[in-house]
């Protein structure tokens, strides 16, 4: 997608701190962190949200899981507890409409978030 922002993470055209990638997703530091540990992972495919996601998807989100499960233990927060969360719509403050999922840790975390 050609004016997306995270499209162009992907495509390196603007910078962004890698924390990990493989050939369907890439992970990196949120340049505005809300805990210790922020990391967004994202498919390199442009799915614009949640409510986009299609049946022959299903390898990209076990990888962007498994990968977010990999930094987790890579941030060392893996016995100390993490959350991964995806924003869907307007309620849920979702500001990039590239599909992405927050990997929180480092400090004890609020529930219900708010
Ligand atoms: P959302 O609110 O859509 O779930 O989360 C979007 C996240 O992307 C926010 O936490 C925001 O700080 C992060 N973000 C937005 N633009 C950039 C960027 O250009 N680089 C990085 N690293 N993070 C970004
Ligand atoms: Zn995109």
């Amino acid at each position: 997608m050609e004016g997306c922002i995270f499209c162009k993470i992907v495509r390196k055209e603007i910078p962004a701190r890698i924390a990990a990638e493989n050939s369907l997703v890439l992970a990196f530091y949120d340049v505005n962190p809300q805990a210790p540990v922020h990391i967004l992972v994202i498919p390199k495919e442009h799915i614009s949200s949640v409510l986009e996601i299609k049946e022959n998807h299903q390898e990209v989100l076990s990888q962007m899981i498994l990968l977010a499960k990999r930094i987790a233990k890579q941030e060392g927060v893996d016995q100390s507890g993490f959350r991964l969360v995806f924003n869907c719509g307007a309620d849920a403050g979702q500001a990039v409409d590239h599909l992405h999922l927050h990997l929180l840790g480092k400090r004890r975390l609020g529930w219900p978030p708010g």
